[in-house]
This record gives C-alpha cells, sequence and structure tokens, in this order.
C-alpha cells in the first residue's frame, strides 16, 4: 500500500504540471463522452425512440426482447414494447448509482454516449431538470402527426417550455427527431411545415441555426434512426443523415480537466471498507488519490483513499467522470447532498446571495419582491427568497426592457437578486457553467431555470 501510495504521488505532481497530458495519457484513446437529454411532449414517442434506438445498438438482451414482444402482443399493443425495453435496461444500468434520472449507454462512431431520461411520463419536468443540468446536448422528439404537433407546441404542450429549459440551463446544440412520420405517410410537406415553425422558435430561444439538426423519422419502426432510410416516400425526398450520425456529428463538449477541481456531491453512502464515499459528477479539474481536498461551504478537510467509475477503481478522475470517492479523515455525518469538494488552493466561492439571470416559466401568481422558492442548484436543495427584480429582459435579443419591474409574469425573463437561507457553495456560470446553472421551484413544481452571473458578498 505505501508503494501505492508514493506512486501516486509521483503522478499527482505531474499532474499539477500538465492535466492536459495526463487526460491524453489516460484516455486519450477512449471516444469522447456526451451526456444527451430526451426531452419533448408527453406522448412525442420518446420511449419508444429511445428503447427501439438501444434494442437496435444491439444494447437490449435478445432474450429480454423476446418476453416484450410476446407480452406485448397478447395486449394487442405492440409498441409498448420498446418502451419496456427501456425501463428494463434503465433499471439495470442504474445499480449503484442513486439518480433520479434514467441512464443508458450506447456508442456512436466517435461518441460515448449516456441518454439521460426522466422517468415518469406526466411528470417530467422536475426530473428532466437534473437530466438537464448535466447534460451536453439536446435530443427534442415532436410528434408528427397532424393535431399532435399542434397540441404540443402550440396548445399549452411542454415542447417549447422543455427546449427553453435546456437552452436556459446551458445545453446549445440540438437534434431534433420530427417523429411518427409513419402516421403522415412520410410527406415532405409536413415535415416542412413542423421544421419552419420549429426554426424560428429555436432562434427565439436562442439555438444557433447551425447547431440545430431536423431529423425525419420513426421510433415505432426504427426508420433513419441508425440506418439510412429504406422507406421509399422518404428516400425520395430526404438526403440526409440518419440520427445516430446526427448525435455523432455533434461537438464534443471540452473536458475542463486544467480548470481548478469541483466536485458536485450527489450521494453520500458507508462504504464496504473503512471510511465512506460521495458519489457525483467531477464538474473540472482532476482527482487523484492521495488528494488532500476540501468539502464546501463548511471548508472541512479530506483526502481521497479510492477513486472508483462504474464499479472498477481508478488512481486518477476527470472533468466530465461520474465517480465515486472514498474520503478520510472526515466524518461522514459532516457531508452532505449537494456539497462540494474542491480543490484548496484554489476553491468555490461561497454566499447566501447573488444574481441570477433567468427564465420564468409557469406562474400562477406574478413574481414580486420577496417571492419564496426553492433553490436547486447541483443537487442542492434550499429555502431561498427572490430578494430584488433587477430588470426585465427582452426574450428573444436578452437586452434590457425595463430596470427595476414591480413583477415578473409567466414566460418572461429577467435578471434577479436570490438570497438563500444559509450560505451555498457556488460560481458564476461565465467561471463554471457546470457549477453556475440554477432552478426554482414552488410547491414542487419548476417555475424559473437560469445562470449565476454575479456572486454578491
Ligand atoms: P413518450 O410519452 O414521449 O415516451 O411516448 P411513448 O413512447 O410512450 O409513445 C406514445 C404513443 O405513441 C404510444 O402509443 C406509441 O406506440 C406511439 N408511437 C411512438 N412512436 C411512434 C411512431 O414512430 N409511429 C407511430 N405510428 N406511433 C408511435
Amino acid at each position: 500500500p505505501l508503494n501505492d501510495v508514493d506512486e501516486t504521488k509521483a503522478n499527482r505532481k505531474e499532474s499539477k504540471v500538465n492535466p492536459e497530458a495526463q487526460y491524453e495519457k489516460e484516455r486519450g484513446d477512449c471516444k469522447d463522452q456526451l451526456y444527451m437529454v430526451v426531452i419533448g411532449h408527453v406522448d412525442a414517442g420518446k420511449s419508444t425512440l429511445m428503447g427501439r434506438l438501444l434494442c437496435d445498438l444491439g444494447q437490449v438482451n435478445k432474450k429480454i426482447m423476446h418476453k416484450y414482444e410476446q407480452e406485448s402482443k397478447k395486449l394487442g399493443k405492440q409498441s409498448f414494447m420498446y418502451a419496456w425495453v427501456l425501463d428494463e435496461t434503465g433499471e439495470e444500468r442504474n445499480r449503484g448509482i442513486t439518480m433520479d434520472v434514467g441512464r443508458y449507454q450506447f456508442e456512436t462512431k466517435t461518441k460515448n454516449v449516456t441518454l439521460l431520461d426522466a422517468p415518469g411520463h406526466k411528470d417530467f419536468i422536475p426530473n428532466m431538470i437534473s437530466g438537464a443540468g448535466q447534460a451536453d446536448v439536446g435530443l427534442l422528439v415532436v410528434d408528427a402527426t397532424r393535431g399532435e404537433f399542434e397540441t404540443g407546441f402550440d396548445l399549452g404542450g411542454q415542447t417549447r417550455e422543455h427546449a427553453l429549459l435546456v437552452r436556459s440551463l446551458g445545453v446549445s446544440q440540438l437534434a431534433v427527431a420530427i417523429n411518427k412520420l409513419d402516421t403522415v405517410s412520410w410527406s415532405k410537406q409536413r415535415f416542412d411545415e413542423i421544421v419552419q415553425k420549429l426554426k424560428t422558435f429555436l432562434k427565439q430561444a436562442g439555438f444557433k441555426e447551425n447547431d440545430v439538426t431536423f431529423v425525419p423519422c420513426s421510433g415505432l419502426t426504427g426508420q433513419n434512426l441508425v440506418k439510412a432510410p429504406t422507406e421509399n416516400e422518404l428516400l425520395e425526398w430526404y438526403k440526409g443523415h440518419c440520427l445516430l450520425e446526427v448525435i455523432d456529428k455533434f461537438r464534443a463538449p471540452i473536458r475542463p480537466v486544467v480548470k481548478p477541481f469541483r466536485f458536485s456531491i450527489n450521494d453520500v453512502f458507508k462504504g464496504t471498507g473503512s471510511g465512506f464515499c460521495v458519489a457525483g459528477r467531477v464538474e473540472t479539474g482532476v482527482l487523484n488519490v492521495g488528494d488532500k481536498i476540501l468539502v464546501y461551504p463548511n471548508k472541512d478537510q479530506t483526502v481521497v483513499k479510492s477513486l472508483a467509475i462504474e464499479e472498477s477503481s481508478r488512481v486518477v478522475v476527470f472533468a466530465g467522470d461520474q465517480a465515486i470517492v472514498t474520503l478520510s479523515g472526515i466524518e461522514m455525518q459532516n457531508v452532505s447532498i449537494g456539497n462540494i469538494l474542491c480543490d484548496p488552493l484554489n476553491p468555490v466561492q461561497v454566499s447566501n446571495k447573488f444574481e441570477a439571470r433567468i427564465v420564468i416559466f409557469n406562474v400562477t401568481v406574478p413574481i414580486t419582491k420577496g417571492y419564496s422558492v426553492v433553490l436547486h442548484h447541483q443537487s442542492l436543495v434550499e429555502p431561498a427568497v427572490i430578494s430584488k427584480l433587477t430588470s426585465q429582459l427582452n426574450k428573444s435579443t436578452g437586452e434590457v426592457q425595463k430596470k427595476h419591474p414591480r413583477f415578473l409574469g409567466k414566460n418572461s425573463s429577467a435578471i434577479v437578486e436570490i438570497t438563500v437561507s444559509k450560505p451555498i457553495a457556488l460560481e458564476v456560470y461565465c467561471e463554471c457553467k457546470e457549477l453556475g446553472r440554477i432552478t426554482l421551484r414552488v410547491a414542487g413544481v419548476t417555475i424559473a431555470a437560469g445562470l449565476i452571473t454575479r456572486i454578491i458578498n
């Protein structure tokens, strides 16, 4: 064991000098990791599409598929088998780490993709936020069936809300599956009509035109998901990529390995040996076994005893990794979900007051000064109040429309000051986007999401 520690120390020195080189050495040959959140109106066909995608990529056990096929046939609802596959696969993959979003792995030519999906169809938004908060890119699924796209888009549906939400949480690249095109005989006219409407809206929501790709497909028949189309009606007019290729072409996020180390804790549990474990994501920087780090906001010191990713042990983990860290030299009761582990030489900030740029969704009562909310920041949940309405912003341009508004209604955009019931560890979005995103909820309903723009001490 002593030897191990010495080796690690040598490693650590090297890493302080050049974390990029260390990353290149350890992971240079690996595919880029991409986290993709799936969004869209209920019944747009998200589960079916994801289930089918995973099946077609061979991610699902053949025996299980056969079983579901038989059962769903009996029920006369064969399409359900893909959604079931998703649940089963999710449970299997979720073992070990507690999360409120389903995770499924698959690969493209150049990427390792983790699909983030919120279980529970009707109550999508709250769960989706924890997914969107971790996502690099988004997959928006819309139902092309006549009348259905309109329901999801115009008539109080979730299409707009989800797209705005992921954008306000920092997701900038989007693949849009124009799904169930089998129900309109692969009509180019219908496809174009939906694309036109979405293009205008997504531009307003802050997506750049080049960062959004539209794909005609059917999750149910598997058309244009992982292979080029075979339907003649579609082949006649579609010359673009299939969904898998579109996902492959996303720009991989740059792993911020050269930034100071930050790790957000989303679970704390007793390990098998001595000490205890925390699970979460390395947001920025590099962490080595043997490193001395701080637990914020309490600033307690601790030492990294061991590291693991998906049950395999590591000597070093990097920005972007979901990891389990065994800590020593600290009591378990002094560490909680929502705490941030960080570099003692370059720690995160601590404050109970900050300014944020937010997008407000559905509020029944307009937001006024002193409005009580529940702040969600990574896995942290803390009561807070909106202590100042600084300005209302123009939604499409982001320019100040009105200074010191007296109230903020639904679907508005604003800069506000938020006061939390106690100090928390945080960063401004432009320094660390991972720790600069927030959402606000009232009585379990998400009313706003946004970015921390200034920390007030
Ligand atoms: P979710 O709520 O977005 O996850 O939607 P589901 O995957 O549960 O699908 C909703 C309904 O649409 C189910 O009855 C599916 O069988 C049906 N469906 C899903 N995808 C397609 C498709 O590509 N074509 C057709 N015709 N029906 C589909």
